[in-house]
């Protein structure tokens, strides 16, 4: 057994076979499609082969082991008939343009989550059953596909580095951990672990021979396990138990709301990055989206997506969130999140550069396909537009002012939108200093402590040389909170949190002593958000 530290950037235990990720090597499991209609066809096909073997097995299993024990087999065919289940299969591979793999992996967790949390007994134990047809077909579908043969099975992902847009292709549902040499604990990458609960460390000196070695990830003491012993292996399996006992505690939080002992009321919303991510956001009973990472959906793409592929998203998000708020942040391109189709410039500091609302301001055909997209969702649900990087008044009233010539064109071809809440990021200086001002403009403030902290602390947060003062809990920062909080009171307004800080539950009594209304987080830091806030006060 070999024994290497790193630095977690969440939390957890993750035990499984290493697979040494080489980017030379395109063997990525999400798989972005030109054609969405052809990955269609290769599932129905696949699909059909999926029925047949289990036809053909439940004729065996009728001769080895009797009727009755043979019958879940049929079961099995039927599930994938299921109307519900294909809408997803091709909703996914429509709306995110994606290989019918990633579609059926993404269908089959889904699924399996929301069986697993329902009362009734039978319909707990379909959860495994979904996951096995879903197995099949995917498995069909690589017969087919000789590209899909990587991450073929649940695996700790060991690689150099890993981009945002490498990290978010991949397929969710094989991801158990990922263990880098390079990356900073701030990085988007870092922030899609946590959204997608996966263990992972960053600075570890990694080694291509551990490629197929089983390993363990301690993401509380920042620790991989090569090659475990059996005593080593044990322990952890077992504390692996206590982890997801613990999370069945928090359950019966589930559908109680987010009140402090003197009866305020918080509002506790998650961060998504994706469409799939929703299926997370309501196993673990969120109130809301308060951040959707637009960008993402521009990342995943090898040119610009369109309004319609757009819209479709957004409404799906409005729509499983029946009525729920969502916000959706325009796009944020720049800085780390590079797109080549973008055709950006080479810059000396892409932090401080050409990004998010910059670009949108400078290239309005981009912003107004976005907007158009927003405000036709919103029709479908509780949808508001937040935007980022905001320095000035100027922008926001410019913004109001393309946001209303959307409306006009809109209530021109008849078209129907709902009620958009507007509102900003902070996540500069400029913002905090001017929030007094930009209040007066805009009905939410959303603040991205992220990037506060980088700009605040004049620290680049993917610089890992920087990390260990990369501190959110700089007094400069908590200042600006609590100036934000008050300057947005004022003028009536609520304030939130959607930067990694809102979900330190170190802070959260100090939050909502500030006075912050919102706090958006990461899925999986609802419950014990919640847990802290129904036994707290708020003065
Ligand atoms: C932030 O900066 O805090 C934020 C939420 O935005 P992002 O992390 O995507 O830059
Ligand atoms: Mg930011």
């Amino acid at each position: 057994m070999e024994q290497y530290e790193g630095k977690s950037i969440f939390n957890g235990i993750a035990i499984g076979k290493i697979w040494f990720y080489e980017k030379s090597e395109h063997q990525v499991k999400r798989v972005r499609v030109d054609d969405p209609e052809a990955e269609i066809k290769r599932y129905e096909k696949s699909k059909e082969i999926a029925i047949s073997q289990l036809n053909q097995l439940y004729e065996k299993a009728v001769t080895d082991v009797g009727e009755a024990n043979a019958t879940i087999f049929e079961v099995h065919a039927m599930m994938l008939e299921d109307a519900d289940y294909n809408d997803s299969v091709y909703n996914i591979i429509q709306t995110e343009n994606v290989n019918a793999e990633y579609a059926v992996a993404t269908t089959g967790d889904n699924f399996s989550v929301m069986f697993a949390q329902m009362e009734d007994e039978y319909f707990k134990a379909r959860s495994a059953d979904v996951k096995d047809i879903s197995e099949r077909v995917i498995a069909a579908l690589a017969g087919a596909d000789t590209n899909s043969a990587a991450m073929d099975e649940p695996v700790i992902v060991v690689a150099e580095d890993l981009a945002p847009s490498e990290t978010v292709q991949m397929d969710k549902s094989k991801l158990l951990g990922f263990v880098t040499r390079l990356g900073s604990s701030n990085s988007h990458t870092a922030i899609l672990a946590r959204t997608m609960n996966i263990p992972a460390l960053i600075g570890v000196d990694i080694d291509s021979s551990w490629n197929g070695k089983m390993a363990i990830i301690d993401g509380r003491k920042g620790l991989i396990f090569v090659e475990p012993d059996e005593v080593t292996l044990a322990a952890y399996k077992a504390e692996q138990k206590k982890d997801e006992d613990a999370r069945e505690l928090l359950k019966s939080l589930k559908g109680l709301p987010d009140e402090t002992l003197d009866g305020k009321h918080i509002k506790l919303y998650a961060n998504i990055g994706s469409v799939a991510d929703v299926a997370n956001v309501l196993a673990n009973d969120a109130t809301g989206i308060g951040l959707f990472r637009s960008e993402f959906l521009y990342l995943e793409k090898t040119d610009y997506p369109t309004e319609e592929e757009q819209f479709i998203a957004y409404k799906t998000v409005a729509q499983n969130m029946a009525g729920k708020k969502v916000v959706i942040r325009t796009m944020d391109i720049g800085a780390d999140k590079q797109v080549d189709y973008f055709n950006m410039d080479k810059e000396e500091n892409p932090a401080m550069g050409y990004r998010a609302i910059r670009i949108c301001l400078d290239r309005e055909d981009i912003f107004k396909t976005q907007l158009r997209a927003l405000y036709r969702a919103s029709a479908f649900g509780n949808i508001a537009i937040m935007f980022p990087m905001i320095i000035s008044v100027d922008e926001v009233n410019r913004i109001k002012k393309i946001c209303d010539d959307i409306k006009s064109e809109l209530s021109g071809n008849s078209i129907a939108y709902g009620d958009v809440e507007l509102g900003v990021m902070i996540e500069t200086p400029a913002a905090v200093m001017i929030s007094d001002e930009l209040a007066k403009e805009v009905d939410f403030f959303s603040i991205g402590t992220n990037d506060l902290t980088q700009y605040t602390l004049a620290i680049d947060r993917q610089n890992a040389k920087l990390d260990n003062i990369y501190d959110s809990h700089h007094p400069a920062v908590l200042k600006m909170i609590e100036m934000v909080v008050d300057n947005g009171h004022r003028e009536g307004i609520w304030v939130g949190i959607c930067g990694e800080l809102g979900a330190d539950t170190s802070l959260t009594e100090t939050f909502i002593k500030m006075g912050v209304d919102e706090l958006s987080v990461s899925p999986s830091y609802i419950l014990p958000i919640r847990k802290i806030i129904r036994n707290i006060k708020s003065i």
